[in-house]
């Protein structure tokens, strides 16, 4: 098993979780994060600290998608160890349905 980074985590990117990574595993796309599943311990400590509650347990029923796309873009995007600001309107989005259709960004972040 793995985390996986979801929905909720699109234009809010908080980043908190980075800060409790012990390995480093987190990706930084233009505006969200993801965790690269072979390099993840599944120690479990960062679900707890996402402000946003956007990360989950890949065993949790229905995030098939939300694998591949973490999957797919830790190999695309830059890694990340250190926590920077969040995005300015960050709490206008959190809770927003279907931020994956309406607002994904492919771009990657700029990483470290
Ligand atoms: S803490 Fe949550 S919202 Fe913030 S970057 Fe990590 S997964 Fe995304
Ligand atoms: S479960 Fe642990 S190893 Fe996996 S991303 Fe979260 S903090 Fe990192």
């Amino acid at each position: 098993m793995t985390y996986v980074v979801t929905d909720n985590c699109i234009k809010c990117k908080y980043m908190d979780c980075i800060e409790v990574c012990p390995v480093d595993c987190f990706y930084e796309g233009e505006n969200m994060l993801v965790i690269h599943p072979d390099e993840c311990i599944d120690c479990g400590v960062c679900e707890p600290e996402c402000p946003a509650d956007a990360i989950k347990p890949d065993t949790e029923p229905g995030l098939e998608k939300w694998l591949e796309l973490n999957t797919e873009y830790a190999s695309k995007w830059p890694n990340i160890t250190a926590k920077k600001d969040p995005p300015g309107d960050a709490k206008e989005f959190d809770g927003v349905e279907d931020k994956l259709e309406k607002y994904f960004s492919a771009e990657p972040g700029t990483g470290d």
